[in-house]
């Protein structure tokens, strides 16, 4: 039997379905990259915004398009919870929803929707849960691609922001069990993982739900004490102001396995707009947030990322965000433009932004910070930072070989690269030091240091320069 599972939206979502491939894996299924091939079709779908939701369908409704007899389609994920009855209406082809915490029964779907008279009579069923259902099932161990592995502390989130659907369809705050974070970051790193990203909706707010707020920097040391040295790098992500803690700062600058790195998502730079959001507006905590880590961790990368066109953003609040980012000087924004969610407060708010000046503040922001981006980029040149091996590819035009890595500041999948032109060889998932020759807004360029110089490497990394 074969399955083609397709992974829509947030690294959150990465995580489950790496959990439901082990699932599948043990149960005998294989992986199939070509969707006519497999027995069952899976899309782990994205809620969270009205373009991800259209992107979601559109994959449905392309494979149930396609869709054999006997093939059986899933949506799983956040759209199926949120929308289920929508996606079933659109897609008359799904035969199954599987919600956000109920992806560990996969099995017993499937095993659901083959049941009946004959294998053609299959029935809809939904395994869509309570969003409120204790969040403790053990996670099976995900296999670990190019050395790097999602590490997911907890679901639900607790905060009011006003254009968030999230805690509409993943409920309260529930934190993982300790031991349990410990179990499974061992075994990824057993599997191979030298950088686990802890991430969550709010990962500062780690064991609130059992009384015990600030968690965080006790569950960081147990995992850093109880990992091997096999693994190198814990990344931070989705701090939430206010829960930035000394404590948590404490540990990031004294255990050696976190990184330098942190993704603080601060969504606005106005206190008006941020009341209107109903996030902290009190951005003098965010300088002392900034101040404190940067202290403490010279080197440290911040990220955040803003909304612009916000409902009521006039151009005098606007104007406050930008200076709020030659302000704060972050190493990497992302920005999204304000798109109103149903059932949201913030959909219903008067003054609604037209779409062409969202487009325009949005061009105006990204050219505010790419000029920060780039001096500190610059200030990396002449350095020698780890690099994590991601894979290797192409100088357009030359065809020159062009090795991708990341260092301790880019997260996958959301920041830059490191380059190193003219370098084929290294296996991915491999740590090599680059010497850093040149900067560009998102990307460093250099190139690899021979094994003999940095000893804490452990792989034999075969490098060849052209
Ligand atoms: S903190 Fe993040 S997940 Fe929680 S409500 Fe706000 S935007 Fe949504």
């Amino acid at each position: 039997m074969k399955y083609h599972l397709i992974t829509l939206g947030c690294p959150k979502n990465k995580v489950d379905s790496d959990g439901m491939e082990m699932l599948l894996r043990d149960a005998a299924y294989l992986p199939t990259e070509s969707a006519k091939q497999a027995d069952v079709l899976i899309v782990n779908t994205c809620g969270f915004l009205e373009a991800a939701k259209e992107e979601s369908i559109g994959v449905l409704q392309e494979l149930g398009r396609k869709k054999r007899r006997n093939q059986l389609l899933i949506a799983a994920g956040c759209l199926a919870q949120r929308n289920g009855d929508e996606v079933l209406s659109r897609v008359p082809t799904v035969d199954g929803l599987l919600g956000t915490r109920r992806w560990m029964d996969v099995m017993a779907l499937i095993g659901q929707l083959r049941r009946g008279p004959n294998q053609r009579a299959l029935q809809r069923y939904s395994l869509l849960g309570d969003p409120e259902r204790e969040y403790t099932a053990a996670v099976p161990r995900p296999p670990v691609l190019g050395g790097s592995a999602y590490l997911k502390i907890s679901d639900g989130c607790n905060a009011p922001c006003a254009f968030c659907t999230i805690p509409s369809f993943k409920g309260k705050l529930q934190s993982r069990p300790l031991d349990a974070v410990v179990d499974e970051a061992t075994a990824l790193v057993g599997a191979g993982a030298k950088e686990l990203v802890v991430i969550a909706q709010d990962s500062t707010d780690y064991g609130r739900d059992w009384g015990e707020p600030n968690s965080l920097p006790r569950l960081l040391a147990a995992l850093c004490n109880r990992t091997s040295d096999d693994l190198r790098w814990i990344r931070l992500m989705y701090a939430y102001p206010g829960h930035v803690s000394d404590e948590l700062i404490e540990v990031m600058a004294s255990q050696p396995k976190i990184v330098p790195y942190l993704d603080m998502p601060l969504q606005h730079g106005d206190p008006r707009t941020l009341r209107r959001m109903r996030r902290p507006s009190r951005l003098e905590m965010v300088y002392d947030h900034v101040e404190k880590l940067r202290a403490a961790m010279p080197d440290i990368a911040l990220r955040t990322t803003f909304i612009v066109g916000y409902p009521g953003e006039t151009e005098e609040e606007f104007q406050g965000l930008l200076d709020f980012v030659q302000a704060i000087e972050f190493d990497k924004v992302g920005a999204f433009q304000f798109s109103p969610e149903p059932g949201t407060p913030s959909a219903t708010l008067p003054d609604q932004v037209a779409d062409e000046v969202k487009a325009e503040r949005y061009a105006r922001l990204m050219e505010t910070q790419q000029p920060i981006s780039l001096r500190k980029n610059q200030a990396q040149v002449g350095k020698r930072l780890e690099v994590l091996i991601e894979g290797e590819g192409e100088i357009e035009g030359s065809g020159e070989p062009l090795l991708l890595g990341r260092s301790y500041r880019d997260a996958p999948e959301v920041d830059g690269l490191v380059l190193a032109p003219g370098v084929s060889g290294a296996p991915i998932g491999a740590m090599i030091e680059v010497h850093i020759n040149s900067a560009m807004e998102y990307d460093l360029v250099g190139e690899p240091l021979l094994m003999e110089t940095f000893p804490s490497t452990k792989e034999t990394i075969p490098l060849v320069h052209l």
